[in-house]
């Protein structure tokens, strides 16, 4: 697309956007009496207007039947979560006995890798991108200790070759081959969460595989925002949180996905609980834990029906917009048209002023955008915050500013160019 830097391009980009009745799905933030500009659902997606209505029906289940509502009513809560994982599992091009809603993210990786990091003297390091977010480095490196084992020895982290932000795709492959013979697992993200580099997934399982290592992927900035297949791509296991694109709620719940062939592996250890027991025979309170059959076999306490109700409420919207490849096609637009106009603001000014290590390639970034500001980088950000727009601060000097498309216009993304450009003389830049 030919884009251009004027307010009237931005407003026919938004009049021609079959999305965009989907903004008023959502409730936006305000700044001084007006819609702030929110590009910050890279960290908490907005709340979705019926998200009350959906918690408002189970209150009133719980207040009305109480207990009974486990098994009474349309929705009977001892299933609930199989709606969601219905609706969750297309998002991520996964069949929908391989995902399942539970915990929260950090918990979900710390069980999965209880399944799939299976150390012995001989395989046991784990292959994972330097400078992952730090709650995964901190799940990784005390499951190494967990098996006594030194995660200096243990934890391979891949860095980008030096003056360079993101990983070629060739060298994570090389570097998995590199050590072939001893690694267990190789854990990524799906997109990094600093860079916003959206890393090669198939490749990366594929090269895992040959290596006889299991993959695994977190997907926190991933899910919700990018197309993925989980299942065509043999990814082993993955999980994420529902609070970022999915827009689900502070602290909402998350999803796991467990490949099907790994179903029956009777091999695989796992910490249990009861909500994780075979359905038929839960209440027969039996001894012996015998796993259901599917991700629900991953499950550990009762559901936490409030959040369930949150992610539902937001996967329903993914629904009715026509799915994450409808959602994705107004994204590289909108995202694409942030990129120009950035870039347009250092052609103008003849120096580079706002320097975006985001992959440029369409393939490797999702909606965010990380900018780094060559001057007065804190200053820059505090003064976007002044006139509402809200993107969030990375030290030392990036802004992550992600659009995204079921809720931001082609005309904020230019009133956020507008603001750039002010900010050069405002603050003397
Ligand atoms: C946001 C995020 C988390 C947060 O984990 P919680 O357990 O939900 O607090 C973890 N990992 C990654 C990669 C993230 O982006």
């Amino acid at each position: 697309m030919n884009y251009q830097t004027t307010a009237e391009f931005a407003r026919q980009l938004d009049t021609a956007d079959k999305l965009a009745t989907y903004r008023d799905k959502f409730l936006i933030p305000q700044h001084n009496g007006h819609d702030a500009i929110y590009l910050c659902g890279n960290s908490l997606g907005l709340q979705p207007r019926s998200a009350k209505e959906y918690i408002d029906e189970q209150l009133t289940a719980w207040q009305s039947k109480a207990v009974e509502s486990w098994f009474d009513g349309d929705k009977p809560w001892l299933s609930y979560h199989k709606e969601v994982a219905a609706l969750a599992a297309p998002v991520v091009g996964a069949h929908t006995d391989e995902v399942t809603a539970m915990n929260s993210l950090t918990v979900n990786l710390h069980l999965l890798l209880v399944s799939f990091y299976k150390p012995n003297n001989k395989r046991f390091k784990i292959l994972m991108e330097a400078g992952a977010f730090p709650s995964d480095q901190y799940a990784v490196e005390s499951q190494v200790r967990f098996y006594d084992l030194d995660p200096s020895d243990a934890i391979i982290e891949l860095k980008p070759r030096s003056g360079e932000y993101t990983l070629r795709t060739d060298d994570i492959l090389k570097a998995i081959d590199q050590n072939k013979n001893e690694l267990a697992l190789v854990l990524f993200g799906g997109i990094n969460y600093y860079t916003g580099q959206v890393f090669d997934m198939q490749a990366i399982a594929k090269a895992a595989h040959n290596a006889g290592a299991y993959a695994g992927f977190d997907l926190a900035h991933a899910a919700g925002n990018v197309p993925i297949k989980l299942h065509d791509w043999d990814i082993d296991f993955a999980c994420w949180c529902s609070y970022k694109y999915m827009n689900s709620g502070p602290g909402g719940i998350s999803g796991i996905f467990v490949h099907k062939k790994h179903h029956h592996d009777q091999s695989l250890k796992r910490f249990a609980g009861w909500w994780g027991y075979r359905e038929d025979k839960r209440f027969l309170m039996q001894p012996g834990f015998e796993a259901a059959i599917g991700a629900e076999g991953w499950q550990v306490s009762t559901s936490p029906i409030l959040l369930l109700a949150l992610h539902k409420a937001s996967l329903d919207i993914f629904e009715q917009a026509g799915g994450i490849a409808v959602l994705r096609e107004k994204s590289i637009l909108l995202t694409g048209y942030f990129e120009y106009l950035i870039n347009t603001i250092n052609k103008t000014q003849g120096r580079e002023i706002y320097r975006i290590i985001t992959p440029t390639d369409i393939e490797s970034r999702g909606c965010q955008l990380s900018v780094i500001c060559n001057y007065k980088a804190k200053a820059t950000f505090n003064y976007l915050v002044s006139k509402g727009i809200i993107g969030d601060w990375r030290e030392p000097d990036v802004i992550r500013l992600s659009p995204v498309p079921l809720y931001n216009t082609f005309s904020e993304v230019y009133n956020v160019y507008i603001a750039l450009n002010e900010v050069i003389k405002n603050i003397d830049i």
